[in-house]
């Protein structure tokens, strides 16, 4: 199985919603054990794995700024969210075996490593699962630049977007019954249809790099290792 793989690193990013499971908010633990058996399923055919969980399930900076705070401090709160998350995640790996290591964007030292290129590629090159916490540490930026940006560090061979649906559509295929979905899909097309799967910056960023992104559905059970020996259904982004 690893010899026949495309991709030998990826970066995984799911949403902070999808931690929520059924509940309205916050962290089911259940699953996100879920979760983690994916991710652990991955690591078994040899595929290096670095995650990047977003915060939604908690805090949305542009929610708080909304009800009248002050956009920095919403969107550092948001960040604080993906921490929250991935020491979730960190927790439930740990405890199935697996070395799993939160680096922060933003220094807490006390509760878990500091980002640095280096220090990522050393725990992958060990085995070890990395979850990237905190975003770009920046307001004003998602999880989903955070995503493509340390996919592009990492030189992660593809970014693994998990999603509510199975690829990109050319319309949103609740609501449009003629909408089609793509196999493969340009960044510059995303771009030029507006097809809002990761937010602008975090294409460019992608298209810029050289990064294909892989779309997919994370609701599916075992989606994300059959995305990743080539079956099921996704859509890929790619430069041309
Ligand atoms: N955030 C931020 N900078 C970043 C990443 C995240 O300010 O680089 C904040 C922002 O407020 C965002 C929140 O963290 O709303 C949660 O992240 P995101 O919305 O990307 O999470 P997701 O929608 O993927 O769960």
């Amino acid at each position: 199985m690893p010899s026949t793989q495309k991709y030998k690193r990826i970066l995984l990013k799911v949403s902070g919603e999808v931690l929520m499971g059924q509940q309205p908010y916050g962290i089911d633990l259940d699953t996100v054990g879920r979760l983690a058996d994916e991710v652990l399923a991955c690591a078994a055919t040899g595929t290096q794995m670095a995650l990047v969980i977003g915060g939604g399930n908690i805090f949305r900076g542009l929610a708080g700024a909304a009800k009248g705070m002050d956009r920095v401090s919403a969107d550092h709160m948001g960040i604080m969210a993906t921490v929250m998350n991935a020491l979730a995640m960190q927790g439930v790996l740990t405890r199935k075996g697996m070395d799993a290591r939160v680096l922060s964007a933003i220094a807490m030292p006390t509760v878990c490593e500091t980002y640095s290129r280096a220090k990522g590629i050393h725990h992958l090159e060990a085995g070890r699962i990395i979850i990237c916490a905190a975003g770009t540490g920046l307001p004003f930026f998602t999880t989903d630049t955070g995503a493509a940006l340390r996919a592009a560090e990492l030189s992660c061979d593809a970014l693994f977007k998990g999603t509510s649906v199975d690829g990109v559509y050319s319309a949103d295929p609740k609501s449009d019954p003629d909408a089609r979905r793509y196999d493969t899909i340009s960044f510059n097309e995303i771009l030029a249809k507006d097809l809002r799967i990761m937010d602008p910056a975090a294409i460019a960023l992608a298209r810029d790099n050289g990064i294909p992104v892989v779309v997919f559905s994370i609701r599916k059970p075992g989606a994300v290792v059959e995305v990743l020996s080539g079956g099921g259904l996704f859509t890929t982004v790619t430069k041309d």
